[in-house]
């Protein structure tokens, strides 16, 4: 008898996958499980413009009335506390007890925490709906916020917090913000909008101390000075979701390891998102997480056809974006991978660098300018990218060819 597919997480990946499954025609049970009390939803407006603006915040990925339509059965507010995989049941936080022919464990990132006691309701993190209503309260003119982690939450949500005339200040531990993942010409250029715009950017500076007496919090910054503020967002990155799978034997990697296929250690049980590990066939098999809108989407998608047997391997080239006042940023490939660096000029400011690896292959392509400036060029490097191209650097540099030509070649 079919027992179905049970969706662990309720997030962009999961909510994409329960999706997925009905659109390939699967026509058994299929059940959800979040522990949010919400409907699936986007969090990327969660940081940015929308967490200032009149119209709702909470996006959902679909509707009651578009779960109900596809026999979706979505558990809210539950959490699956652990998985007998023998027996193929999954045990939730009110004792019951789905069962599953395929489980799917798209259980996401958590905000990484500050190793420090005493932290109280003016010291917050940003990763949920409710969070995000919590820090919203706050973001008003003239209050005081201290954002902790040059990083995209803090960054995005200090763009926000401008817009309504709070006053920002945004601490980093590393000599700059964006350290790891943006090339520093292009942070240096989020720092000046940043600073433009009237917010207070320390970088280079550790923490010695906080205080968080629940009216305000003090900040004692290791270089000496005090930084008071009415509230602090914490954004110092993500660790994945992993205590389930690791307490039902899966083998954790720096998250769930799955292979191409998003398959975990157990055959019937996939993984995919931001809680996952995998190894991406482009980079030579580097097995890596991301922590991306796009990837968890994709994979989500992904691991619904695996689900059905489709036996495919994951191909997508990692892509993100970030939006800052009028800036896009947008980065396609993994930057690291990169060994020299080629600068096209795209106009009204808008630039892309070209990473390429020591064998002259493009690896990847980081591009910044105002509005959808640097769309099509990096979509388009995303393609060379996928096919392992070589590009000459003249050419990559050169205002006047084309990049489609380049992909044609
Ligand atoms: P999640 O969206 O985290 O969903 C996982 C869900 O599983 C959560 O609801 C969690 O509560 C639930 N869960 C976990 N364990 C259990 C359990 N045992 N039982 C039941 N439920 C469980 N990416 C970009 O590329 N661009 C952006 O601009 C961007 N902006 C962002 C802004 C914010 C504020 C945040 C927080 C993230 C942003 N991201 C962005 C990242 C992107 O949103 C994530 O990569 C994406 O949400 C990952 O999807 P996921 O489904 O893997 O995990
Ligand atoms: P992040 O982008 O990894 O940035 C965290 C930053 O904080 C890093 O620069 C980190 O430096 C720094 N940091 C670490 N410890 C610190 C400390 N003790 N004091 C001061 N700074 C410290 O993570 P995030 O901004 O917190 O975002 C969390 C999650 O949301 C991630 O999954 C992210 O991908 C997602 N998100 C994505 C977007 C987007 O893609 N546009 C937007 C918002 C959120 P180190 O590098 O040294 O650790």
């Amino acid at each position: 008898m079919t027992k179905g597919m049970v969706i662990i997480g309720a997030g962009e990946c999961g909510g994409r996958a329960a999706l997925a499954l009905r659109e390939l025609g699967y026509d058994g049970p299929v059940t959800l499980v979040g522990d949010e009390p919400h409907l699936p939803y986007e969090r990327p407006p969660l940081s940015k413009d929308a967490m200032v603006a009149d119209a709702p915040l909470l996006k959902a990925i679909a509707s009651e009335a578009v779960l109900a339509e596809r026999s979706i059965r979505h558990i809210h507010s539950l959490q699956a506390v652990a998985i007998d995989r023998a027996a193929h049941v999954v045990r939730l936080s009110d004792g019951s007890v789905p069962t599953y022919d395929k489980l799917l464990l798209a259980t996401g990132s958590v905000p990484r925490k500050l190793p420090m006691p005493g932290l109280d309701g003016r010291c917050v993190y940003l990763r949920t709906f409710n969070d995000a209503l919590a820090i919203r309260a706050h973001l008003s003119a003239g209050n005081r916020i201290a954002i902790i982690g040059g990083g995209f939450i803090g960054l995005e949500l200090a763009a926000a917090a401008r817009r309504l005339g709070a006053a920002v200040t945004v601490i980093e531990a590393q000599p700059r913000i964006l350290m790891r993942g943006v090339p520093a010409e292009i942070a240096e250029i989020i720092h000046q909008a940043h600073e433009a715009e009237g917010v207070k950017i320390l970088c280079g500076e550790g923490i010695a101390a906080i205080a968080d007496n629940g009216a305000e919090v003090r900040i004692a910054l290791a270089g000496g000075h005090d930084i008071v503020a009415d509230l602090a967002v914490i954004g110092i990155g993500a660790i994945p979701v992993t205590g389930l799978a690791a307490e039902a034997g899966l083998i954790i990697d720096n998250g769930i390891a799955v292979d191409a296929e998003l398959r975990t250690s157990d055959p019937d049980i996939f993984a995919a998102g931001d809680c996952c590990s995998f190894p991406l066939a482009i980079y030579g098999g580097r097995r890596v997480r991301l922590e991306a809108w796009r990837n968890a989407q994709e994979q989500g998608a992904l691991a619904a056809r695996n689900m059905l047997g489709a036996g495919e391997a994951h191909a997508a080239v990692p892509w993100f974006w970030s939006d800052q006042y009028g800036l896009t940023l947008q980065i396609a490939g993994l930057s690291d991978e990169g060994r020299s660096i080629v600068r096209r000029e795209l106009g009204d400011g808008a630039f892309i660098l070209f990473h390429l690896a020591e064998d002259g292959r493009l690896v990847a392509a980081s591009g910044i300018g105002p509005g959808n400036a640097v769309a099509r060029d990096v979509r388009l490097a995303e393609m060379l990218i996928a096919k392992q191209a070589k590009p000459a650097p003249e050419a990559l540099g050169s205002q006047t060819v084309k990049l489609k030509s380049l992909l044609a070649a």
